[in-house]
Protein backbone atom coordinates (compact mmCIF):
# COMPACT_ATOMS: atom_id res chain seq x y z
CA UNK A 1 0.00 0.00 0.00
CA UNK A 2 2.54 2.33 0.97
CA UNK A 3 4.48 1.25 -1.84
CA UNK A 4 1.34 2.02 -4.38
CA UNK A 5 1.61 5.41 -2.42
CA UNK A 6 5.28 6.05 -3.60
CA UNK A 7 4.87 5.17 -6.78
CA UNK A 8 1.96 7.56 -7.42
CA UNK A 9 3.49 10.42 -5.56
CA UNK A 10 6.61 9.80 -7.97
CA UNK A 11 4.58 9.65 -11.06
CA UNK A 12 2.78 12.58 -10.46
CA UNK A 13 5.53 14.77 -9.51
CA UNK A 14 7.58 13.29 -12.48
CA UNK A 15 4.39 14.55 -14.52
CA UNK A 16 4.49 18.20 -12.75
CA UNK A 17 8.77 17.89 -13.90
CA UNK A 18 9.24 17.87 -10.70
CA UNK A 19 11.26 14.28 -10.23
CA UNK A 20 14.51 13.90 -11.87
CA UNK A 21 15.71 9.76 -11.79
CA UNK A 22 19.35 8.80 -12.51
CA UNK A 23 21.55 6.24 -12.48
CA UNK A 24 25.45 5.90 -12.06
CA UNK A 25 28.21 3.98 -14.09
CA UNK A 26 31.16 3.22 -13.80
CA UNK A 27 34.03 2.90 -16.77
CA UNK A 28 37.43 1.63 -16.76
CA UNK A 29 38.35 -0.62 -13.33
CA UNK A 30 41.65 0.04 -11.60
CA UNK A 31 44.91 -1.37 -12.20
CA UNK A 32 46.39 -2.50 -8.49
CA UNK A 33 49.98 -2.55 -10.95
CA UNK A 34 49.41 1.11 -11.60
CA UNK A 35 47.87 2.35 -8.04
CA UNK A 36 48.81 0.15 -5.22
CA UNK A 37 45.42 2.04 -3.64
CA UNK A 38 43.60 0.17 -6.12
CA UNK A 39 41.94 -2.11 -3.68
CA UNK A 40 41.10 0.26 -1.01
CA UNK A 41 39.58 2.61 -3.44
CA UNK A 42 37.53 -0.26 -4.97
CA UNK A 43 36.49 -0.74 -1.42
CA UNK A 44 35.29 2.28 -0.79
CA UNK A 45 33.35 3.12 -3.53
CA UNK A 46 31.60 -0.36 -2.93
CA UNK A 47 30.91 0.59 0.33
CA UNK A 48 29.54 4.05 -0.20
CA UNK A 49 27.42 2.75 -2.90
CA UNK A 50 26.08 0.08 -0.20
CA UNK A 51 25.60 2.53 2.23
CA UNK A 52 23.31 4.60 0.15
CA UNK A 53 21.94 1.39 -1.25
CA UNK A 54 22.44 1.73 -4.92
CA UNK A 55 22.81 -0.31 -7.42
CA UNK A 56 25.42 0.74 -10.26
CA UNK A 57 26.89 -0.83 -13.51
CA UNK A 58 31.14 -1.22 -14.06
CA UNK A 59 32.13 -1.40 -18.13
CA UNK A 60 35.82 -2.01 -17.32
CA UNK A 61 38.61 -2.21 -20.05
CA UNK A 62 41.32 -4.75 -20.36
CA UNK A 63 44.19 -2.14 -20.59
CA UNK A 64 42.85 -0.37 -17.06
CA UNK A 65 42.43 -3.11 -15.15
CA UNK A 66 45.60 -5.27 -16.18
CA UNK A 67 46.15 -8.39 -15.37
CA UNK A 68 43.97 -10.98 -13.00
CA UNK A 69 44.32 -8.57 -9.51
CA UNK A 70 42.12 -5.52 -11.00
CA UNK A 71 40.08 -8.42 -12.82
CA UNK A 72 39.08 -9.39 -8.73
CA UNK A 73 38.51 -5.76 -8.03
CA UNK A 74 35.99 -5.88 -10.72
CA UNK A 75 34.24 -9.60 -9.76
CA UNK A 76 34.12 -8.01 -6.51
CA UNK A 77 31.16 -5.23 -7.85
CA UNK A 78 29.84 -8.49 -9.42
CA UNK A 79 29.32 -10.30 -6.66
CA UNK A 80 28.08 -7.06 -4.50
CA UNK A 81 25.02 -7.23 -6.91
CA UNK A 82 26.43 -4.76 -9.39
CA UNK A 83 26.09 -5.21 -13.19
CA UNK A 84 29.80 -6.12 -15.15
CA UNK A 85 29.45 -4.83 -18.98
CA UNK A 86 32.03 -4.35 -21.62
CA UNK A 87 34.40 -1.30 -22.09
CA UNK A 88 36.61 -3.21 -24.68
CA UNK A 89 39.91 -4.69 -23.87
CA UNK A 90 42.20 -1.93 -25.56
CA UNK A 91 40.41 1.16 -25.12
CA UNK A 92 40.64 2.41 -28.59
CA UNK A 93 38.21 4.92 -30.03
CA UNK A 94 35.89 3.62 -33.08
CA UNK A 95 36.44 7.41 -34.47
CA UNK A 96 40.03 6.61 -34.75
CA UNK A 97 40.78 6.74 -38.41
CA UNK A 98 44.09 3.66 -37.53
CA UNK A 99 41.03 1.66 -35.94
CA UNK A 100 39.03 -0.49 -38.26
CA UNK A 101 35.09 -2.16 -37.47
CA UNK A 102 36.89 -5.30 -37.85
CA UNK A 103 39.37 -4.53 -34.92
CA UNK A 104 36.91 -2.78 -33.13
CA UNK A 105 35.13 -6.13 -33.02
CA UNK A 106 37.58 -8.26 -31.90
CA UNK A 107 38.50 -6.00 -29.48
CA UNK A 108 35.64 -6.12 -27.63
CA UNK A 109 35.17 -10.27 -28.43
CA UNK A 110 38.57 -10.15 -26.43
CA UNK A 111 37.07 -8.37 -23.34
CA UNK A 112 34.20 -10.54 -23.44
CA UNK A 113 36.24 -13.71 -23.02
CA UNK A 114 37.74 -12.25 -19.69
CA UNK A 115 34.10 -10.98 -18.63
CA UNK A 116 31.67 -13.15 -19.22
CA UNK A 117 32.19 -15.45 -16.44
CA UNK A 118 31.90 -12.56 -13.74
CA UNK A 119 28.86 -12.85 -11.58
CA UNK A 120 26.41 -10.19 -12.73
CA UNK A 121 27.83 -10.01 -16.49
CA UNK A 122 25.70 -8.41 -19.08
CA UNK A 123 26.11 -8.00 -23.01
CA UNK A 124 25.98 -4.33 -23.03
CA UNK A 125 28.99 -2.16 -24.62
CA UNK A 126 30.02 1.04 -23.53
CA UNK A 127 32.00 2.71 -26.07
CA UNK A 128 35.74 3.87 -25.11
CA UNK A 129 35.24 7.92 -24.83
CA UNK A 130 31.60 7.50 -26.04
CA UNK A 131 32.92 7.52 -29.57
CA UNK A 132 30.82 5.42 -32.07
CA UNK A 133 32.50 5.82 -34.76
CA UNK A 134 33.86 8.33 -37.16
CA UNK A 135 31.67 6.54 -40.84
CA UNK A 136 28.89 5.50 -41.83
CA UNK A 137 30.50 2.32 -42.38
CA UNK A 138 31.87 1.85 -39.04
CA UNK A 139 29.00 3.52 -36.95
CA UNK A 140 26.33 0.95 -38.66
CA UNK A 141 28.34 -1.80 -39.30
CA UNK A 142 28.68 -1.90 -35.47
CA UNK A 143 24.97 -1.68 -34.87
CA UNK A 144 24.39 -4.53 -36.89
CA UNK A 145 27.01 -6.70 -35.32
CA UNK A 146 26.04 -5.85 -31.67
CA UNK A 147 22.55 -6.56 -33.08
CA UNK A 148 23.44 -10.31 -34.09
CA UNK A 149 26.07 -10.58 -31.26
CA UNK A 150 23.19 -9.92 -28.58
CA UNK A 151 24.71 -6.84 -27.36
CA UNK A 152 23.14 -4.05 -26.63
CA UNK A 153 25.00 -0.08 -26.09
CA UNK A 154 25.01 1.55 -22.80
CA UNK A 155 25.06 5.24 -23.90
CA UNK A 156 24.85 8.05 -21.02
CA UNK A 157 22.73 10.84 -21.10
CA UNK A 158 24.54 12.97 -18.80
CA UNK A 159 28.45 13.47 -19.54
CA UNK A 160 30.96 15.02 -17.44
CA UNK A 161 34.36 15.50 -16.57
CA UNK A 162 35.07 12.93 -13.91
CA UNK A 163 38.25 11.83 -15.11
CA UNK A 164 39.60 15.62 -15.19
CA UNK A 165 38.65 16.17 -11.51
CA UNK A 166 40.15 13.24 -10.68
CA UNK A 167 43.56 14.33 -12.00
CA UNK A 168 43.44 17.37 -10.16
CA UNK A 169 42.32 15.91 -6.88
CA UNK A 170 44.69 13.44 -7.47
CA UNK A 171 47.70 15.91 -7.70
CA UNK A 172 46.88 17.82 -4.85
CA UNK A 173 47.13 15.11 -3.03
CA UNK A 174 50.47 14.18 -3.87
CA UNK A 175 51.33 17.25 -3.11
CA UNK A 176 49.78 16.54 0.46
CA UNK A 177 47.44 19.43 0.26
CA UNK A 178 44.66 17.72 1.23
CA UNK A 179 42.77 21.06 1.91
CA UNK A 180 43.41 22.02 -2.06
CA UNK A 181 42.10 18.24 -2.72
CA UNK A 182 38.90 18.87 -0.32
CA UNK A 183 38.49 21.59 -2.67
CA UNK A 184 38.44 20.23 -5.32
CA UNK A 185 35.78 17.84 -4.23
CA UNK A 186 33.66 20.31 -3.84
CA UNK A 187 34.15 21.80 -7.29
CA UNK A 188 34.01 18.28 -8.45
CA UNK A 189 30.36 17.99 -7.17
CA UNK A 190 29.27 21.12 -8.28
CA UNK A 191 30.10 20.30 -11.59
CA UNK A 192 27.88 17.15 -11.42
CA UNK A 193 24.98 18.73 -10.46
CA UNK A 194 25.48 21.89 -13.11
CA UNK A 195 25.88 18.89 -15.95
CA UNK A 196 22.87 16.54 -14.69
CA UNK A 197 20.65 20.02 -14.64
CA UNK A 198 21.80 20.66 -18.43
CA UNK A 199 21.26 17.33 -19.79
CA UNK A 200 17.78 16.95 -17.92
CA UNK A 201 16.98 20.59 -19.64
CA UNK A 202 18.61 19.45 -23.30
CA UNK A 203 16.28 16.38 -22.75
CA UNK A 204 12.85 18.29 -21.87
CA UNK A 205 13.56 20.07 -24.67
CA UNK A 206 14.45 17.21 -27.47
CA UNK A 207 12.24 14.60 -26.10
CA UNK A 208 9.91 16.83 -23.78
CA UNK A 209 9.90 15.08 -20.85
CA UNK A 210 12.70 14.35 -18.37
CA UNK A 211 14.17 10.59 -18.92
CA UNK A 212 15.94 7.93 -16.56
CA UNK A 213 19.48 9.25 -16.63
CA UNK A 214 22.26 7.34 -16.56
CA UNK A 215 25.44 9.73 -15.85
CA UNK A 216 29.04 8.56 -16.78
CA UNK A 217 31.08 7.91 -13.93
CA UNK A 218 34.76 6.22 -13.92
CA UNK A 219 36.48 3.85 -11.23
CA UNK A 220 38.97 6.34 -9.66
CA UNK A 221 40.54 8.38 -6.46
CA UNK A 222 38.28 11.13 -6.16
CA UNK A 223 34.75 8.81 -6.32
CA UNK A 224 36.03 6.66 -3.58
CA UNK A 225 36.77 10.08 -1.60
CA UNK A 226 33.54 11.41 -2.90
CA UNK A 227 30.78 8.88 -3.90
CA UNK A 228 29.04 9.44 -0.63
CA UNK A 229 28.31 12.89 -1.11
CA UNK A 230 27.72 12.77 -4.44
CA UNK A 231 24.56 10.65 -3.83
CA UNK A 232 23.83 12.56 -0.99
CA UNK A 233 24.09 15.97 -3.16
CA UNK A 234 22.12 15.00 -5.65
CA UNK A 235 19.28 13.36 -3.78
CA UNK A 236 18.97 16.97 -2.13
CA UNK A 237 18.01 18.06 -4.81
CA UNK A 238 15.14 16.26 -5.46
CA UNK A 239 17.21 13.42 -7.72
CA UNK A 240 15.80 9.52 -7.31
CA UNK A 241 18.99 7.33 -7.76
CA UNK A 242 17.25 4.06 -9.24
CA UNK A 243 19.35 0.86 -11.10
CA UNK A 244 20.93 0.99 -14.43
CA UNK A 245 19.05 -1.76 -15.81
CA UNK A 246 15.51 0.41 -14.84
CA UNK A 247 17.54 3.32 -16.20
CA UNK A 248 17.95 1.73 -19.57
CA UNK A 249 14.08 0.54 -19.96
CA UNK A 250 14.28 3.98 -20.97
CA UNK A 251 13.35 3.85 -25.25
CA UNK A 252 15.74 6.86 -24.83
CA UNK A 253 18.70 4.04 -24.49
CA UNK A 254 17.19 2.21 -27.74
CA UNK A 255 17.73 5.41 -30.23
CA UNK A 256 20.18 5.46 -32.81
CA UNK A 257 20.68 9.36 -33.61
CA UNK A 258 22.23 9.79 -37.39
CA UNK A 259 24.93 11.66 -36.36
CA UNK A 260 28.93 11.68 -37.49
CA UNK A 261 31.58 11.15 -35.58
CA UNK A 262 28.24 9.44 -33.90
CA UNK A 263 28.42 8.94 -30.30
CA UNK A 264 28.53 11.59 -27.08
CA UNK A 265 25.28 11.65 -24.87
CA UNK A 266 22.71 9.97 -26.52
CA UNK A 267 20.84 13.37 -25.69
CA UNK A 268 23.51 15.63 -27.06
CA UNK A 269 23.74 13.74 -30.55
CA UNK A 270 19.19 13.87 -30.33
CA UNK A 271 19.78 17.61 -29.85
CA UNK A 272 22.55 17.37 -32.45
CA UNK A 273 20.54 16.01 -35.28
CA UNK A 274 17.53 18.65 -34.12
CA UNK A 275 20.24 21.38 -34.68
CA UNK A 276 19.80 22.81 -31.58
CA UNK A 277 21.88 26.34 -31.19
CA UNK A 278 24.44 26.39 -28.68
CA UNK A 279 25.60 22.31 -28.89
CA UNK A 280 29.36 22.40 -28.44
CA UNK A 281 31.53 19.82 -29.54
CA UNK A 282 33.65 17.71 -27.64
CA UNK A 283 30.47 17.82 -25.62
CA UNK A 284 32.64 18.16 -22.37
CA UNK A 285 36.25 17.64 -21.88
CA UNK A 286 38.68 19.36 -19.78
CA UNK A 287 39.32 22.67 -21.80
CA UNK A 288 36.13 23.87 -20.41
CA UNK A 289 36.73 22.85 -16.67
CA UNK A 290 40.79 24.24 -16.47
CA UNK A 291 39.36 27.48 -16.69
CA UNK A 292 36.92 27.61 -13.50
CA UNK A 293 39.20 25.83 -11.21
CA UNK A 294 42.32 27.93 -12.32
CA UNK A 295 39.69 31.13 -11.43
CA UNK A 296 38.99 29.61 -7.61
CA UNK A 297 42.68 28.89 -7.35
CA UNK A 298 42.63 25.34 -7.86
CA UNK A 299 45.25 23.78 -10.38
CA UNK A 300 48.22 22.94 -9.42
CA UNK A 301 51.27 24.87 -9.61
CA UNK A 302 53.23 23.84 -13.20
CA UNK A 303 49.87 22.15 -14.15
CA UNK A 304 49.44 22.08 -17.62
CA UNK A 305 46.87 22.89 -18.90
CA UNK A 306 44.49 21.18 -21.60
ZN1 LIG B 1 36.90 4.49 -20.56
Amino acid sequence: MRRCLLTLLLSLSASLGMAQTLSLTFDDGLHPGKFPEAPLWNQQMLASLKAAEVSAMVFPSLVRTGGEAGLELIREWGRQGHAVGNHTASHHSLASAQVSLADFIADVQQAEASLRSMPRWTSMLRFPYLKEGDTLEKRDGMRRWMQSAGYRAAPVSIDASDWYYNQIYSVWMELGQAGKAEQVKAAYIAHLLDRGAYYDGLARQVLGRSPAHVLLLHTSRINAAALADVIAAFRAQGWTVVSPEMAFADPLYAMQPDTLPAGESVIWAMAKVRQLPGLRYPAEDAVYEAPALEAQGLLPPAYKKP
